[in-house]
């Protein structure tokens, strides 16, 4: 899964970001008999993103949300084709 890429519109902010997300999600419960558990096979089932603030500015009205290519044409200045 591609992780979303997101930049603020106000200081050009691209890589630091506080992002509260709603999840909900299926997973197998594997007890050992000492009852310490390990979560495994997590399922994410349905995910909301509820608000992405920038580090920087700390504002929440100008974030927004760009493709990958896009967000490493901002940074680099140039599209450059990863190999
Ligand atoms: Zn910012």
């Amino acid at each position: 899964m591609e992780a979303r890429r997101y930049r603020c519109s106000a200081c050009g902010n691209l890589t630091r970001f506080d992002v509260t997300i709603a999840r909900r999600t299926r997973a197998f419960h594997h007890f050992t008999v000492g009852g310490v558990l390990e979560v495994e096979e997590v399922e994410v089932l349905d995910e909301r993103v509820e608000s992405v603030e920038c580090r920087w500015c700390e504002s929440p009205d100008h974030v927004i949300e760009v493709d990958a290519e896009q967000a490493d044409a901002d940074a680099s200045g140039t599209v450059t084709p990863d190999a």
